[in-house]
C-alpha cells in the first residue's frame, strides 16, 4: 500500500475516461470544488473507480448516463447510514442500467460471483471484491442500492485526510 494525500477528483476523471471514452455511456460529473484530501495509494483508487464504472458500462449495453458524484460529509451518531461516524469524502457512482436482483445483493462483494457470461463478457467475479478489500485496507466503506430495470447506486466512504494537499 503506497499511500499519499490526494484529491480524488483528479482519479475519477482519469478512471472515466479511460473506462468510458470511445463507450455509448456518457459520464455526467459533479465533484465539490472543496473536497477534502485523502490519504490513499493512487494506483489502487484507480483500480476501485474503474472496476466501478466498467460494471456501469457492462450494464448498460445500449449506452447511457453514468452519474460520478463526489463530495464531503461528516457521518455523525444519529444518521441512518451504515457507516461509522467520522468526516468521509462521498463517491456516488449511479448507472441507468439492468440493476441486481435483491437476492443477489449480499454475494456480489463476494469473490467469483458473477452474473455475466463468462464465455463473451469475461465475468470473472472479481471486480468488486477488489472494490470491497481496498476499500476496507483504506479504512473506508462501501455501500450498495438497486433496483432491477432501474439503476444501481455505489458509495465509496473514504475517510478524510488530516494533511493538507
Ligand atoms: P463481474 O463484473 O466480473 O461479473 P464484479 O465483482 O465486478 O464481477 O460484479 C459482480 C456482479 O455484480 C456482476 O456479475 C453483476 O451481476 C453485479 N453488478 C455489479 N455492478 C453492477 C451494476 N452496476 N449493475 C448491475 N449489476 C452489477
Ligand atoms: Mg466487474
Amino acid at each position: 500500500l503506497d499511500k499519499r494525500t490526494a484529491s480524488m477528483a483528479e482519479i475519477i476523471k482519469e478512471s472515466g475516461d479511460f473506462v468510458l471514452s470511445g463507450s455509448k455511456v456518457r459520464l455526467d460529473l459533479e465533484i465539490a470544488e472543496d473536497l477534502w484530501p485523502v490519504d490513499v495509494d493512487v494506483g489502487q483508487m484507480n483500480q476501485v473507480l474503474s472496476n466501478l464504472l466498467l460494471n456501469a458500462r457492462q450494464a448498460m449495453p445500449g449506452g447511457g448516463t453514468v452519474r460520478v458524484e463526489a463530495r464531503n460529509v461528516v457521518v455523525g451518531s444519529e444518521d441512518q447510514v451504515a457507516v461509522p461516524e467520522g468526516r468521509y469524502v462521498l463517491i456516488r457512482v449511479q448507472d441507468q442500467g439492468v440493476g441486481i436482483k435483491a437476492e443477489y445483493l449480499d454475494r456480489i462483494f463476494d469473490p467469483y460471483f458473477t452474473t455475466k457470461d463468462r464465455g463473451t463478457e469475461k465475468g470473472t467475479g472479481l471486480g468488486l471484491a477488489m472494490v470491497y478489500s481496498i476499500m476496507r485496507r483504506h479504512g473506508g466503506h462501501v455501500t450498495v442500492e438497486s433496483e432491477e430495470g432501474k439503476g444501481t447506486v455505489f458509495d465509496l466512504y473514504l475517510p478524510a485526510s488530516h494533511k493538507r494537499l
